[in-house]
């Protein structure tokens, strides 16, 4: 990261994001109780993440981990803070988020110096950066633009139900990728923003993890 540019980690990205699109409902705590609580309240399982800018790779460092019950939230708060102590990372809590079924898929926008901000679509994880199987657009798009750039994919058939897996919701897929588009044409100093993964299934789609990049 460069000096002139503000970065925001995990939470403050989808704070800001869940203004434009749907986001897995989260809580952000150093306080283990009070992850408790709100795990309660959403139901496992949930997902537990250290929150840092000196950690944004966190799955890299064991920083995700998976709770199916009050017991296992405890083990894993424990462990991300053991982490985060043996690693020297200031932390700005441990993330208590809704754990989100579905088919993963990236969604970004990248600043061109040609063509400006265009967005970028991918459907699923390692195999999406092993193939290169991307779609990209110019900022903004419209429905049908969305709809080409699904079609764009090699790995659409995961998207069109695959295998005995019901579709994912393709409405609601096109719309968050037209919604993310148009957040280009209102914040310019977006320099770049990575939703990794965006989880969709067959009702709904939700940001799972995002990261933006401003510039001054
Ligand atoms: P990283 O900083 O390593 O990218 P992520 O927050 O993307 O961390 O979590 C790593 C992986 O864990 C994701 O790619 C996804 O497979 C899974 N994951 C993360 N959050 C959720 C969630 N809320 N529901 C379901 N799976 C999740
Ligand atoms: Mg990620």
């Amino acid at each position: 990261m460069q000096k002139n540019e503000k970065i925001y980690a995990e939470k403050e990205a989808e704070d800001f994001l869940k203004k434009y699109i749907k986001v897995a409902d989260s809580f952000l705590t150093k306080d283990m109780k009070k992850a408790a609580v709100f795990a309660k309240k959403i139901g496992y399982p949930v997902v537990l993440k250290i929150i840092s800018k000196q950690a944004l790779h966190k799955s890299d460092i064991g920083g995700v981990l998976v709770a199916k019950n009050e017991d296992e939230l405890k083990g894993a708060f424990d462990c991300l803070l053991k982490i985060t102590k043996k690693k020297k990372i200031r932390i700005d809590g441990i993330l208590v988020q809704e754990f989100v079924k579905g088919q993963e898929t990236i969604i970004g926008i990248k600043k061109d110096p040609v063509f400006g901000h265009v967005i970028m679509f991918g459907a699923g994880g390692v195999l999406t950066e092993l193939l290169k199987d991307v779609s990209f657009r110019v900022c903004p798009i419209d429905d049908k633009d969305a709809e080409d750039m699904i079609n764009d994919l090699k790995a659409k058939k995961l998207l069109f139900g695959y295998r005995g897996s019901k579709p994912v919701n393709i409405v609601v897929l096109k719309k968050t990728l037209v919604a993310i588009s148009r957040i280009a044409l209102r914040r310019k100093d977006i320099e770049e923003m990575d939703i990794n993964p965006f989880i969709i299934n067959d009702n709904t789609g939700k940001v799972a993890d995002a990261r933006i990049i401003f510039s001054r």
